[in-house]
């Protein structure tokens, strides 16, 4: 890593998932970054996650976007890991029950596979990691963030994405779904990775 690159103002954000992209936009914009959207650049590349790890999926979509658009990019890769399911849905959240997966068919089987598990075996924690790279392909900044929750048997909230409806805090008796963007942008494990790379973003400004 360095610190002689100057910090970029615009950075598109490489995703092309519209509520993952709301809630990176809600904590970076205020800081006045100018973010697009993959719907706001030109033939954007449509990246496939080969990785094996988190990182190396977050990775892998920064970079190649970043060399074949000419821009600062961040790559964003997250999911759900139930430690009772050795870690599933895991990497493959997003793509749990089918290659071409819906939510509502990835958390049926979340439901079925924890069918017989009893309260501490629907622990789960979500994670999110966050890289940036810059034009060239370099990265300069990697960071990520932890939520630890339960998977509920029954569906609640109609906020959030994913596998919001079924996932509580257990402080608060509240599914991410329930508990609105707000609360879910300081709790959340999007949140929680976003504070650190605003961290360091801050530093490579320095
Ligand atoms: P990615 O686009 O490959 O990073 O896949 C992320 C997948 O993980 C999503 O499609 C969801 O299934 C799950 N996921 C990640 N973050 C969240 C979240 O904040 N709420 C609900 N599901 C999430």
């Amino acid at each position: 890593m360095t610190t002689a690159i100057s910090p970029p103002r615009r950075i598109v954000l490489g995703t092309s998932n519209a509520k993952k992209c709301l809630e990176l936009r809600q904590l970076l914009e205020p800081l006045g970054y100018e973010l697009l959207s993959l719907a706001q650049v030109d033939h954007p590349l449509d990246v496939d996650e080969t990785g094996q790890t988190f990182m190396d999926n977050a990775r892998l979509k920064a970079i190649a976007q970043a060399k074949h658009l000419n821009e600062w990019t961040i790559g964003e890769d997250s999911g759900l890991c139930v430690p009772y399911l050795n870690g599933a849905p895991g990497i493959y959240s997003a793509r749990y029950s089918a290659p071409a997966a819906t939510d509502a068919r990835n958390n049926e089987k979340l439901l079925y596979e924890l069918r017989d598990a009893r309260d501490q075996q629907r622990d789960a924690y979500y994670i999110s990691t966050i890289a940036l790279s810059d034009p060239s392909g370099q990265v300069l900044i990697e960071a990520d963030g932890r939520c630890w929750g339960r998977i509920i048997d029954e569906y609640r909230g109609s906020g959030g994405f994913g596998y919001d409806p079924l996932f509580e805090i257990r402080e608060y008796h509240r599914t991410f779904a329930e508990l609105g963007a707000t609360v879910k942008g300081v709790l959340s494990h999007r949140g929680r990775a976003l504070q650190k790379f605003i961290g360091q973003l801050s530093l490579l400004s320095n």
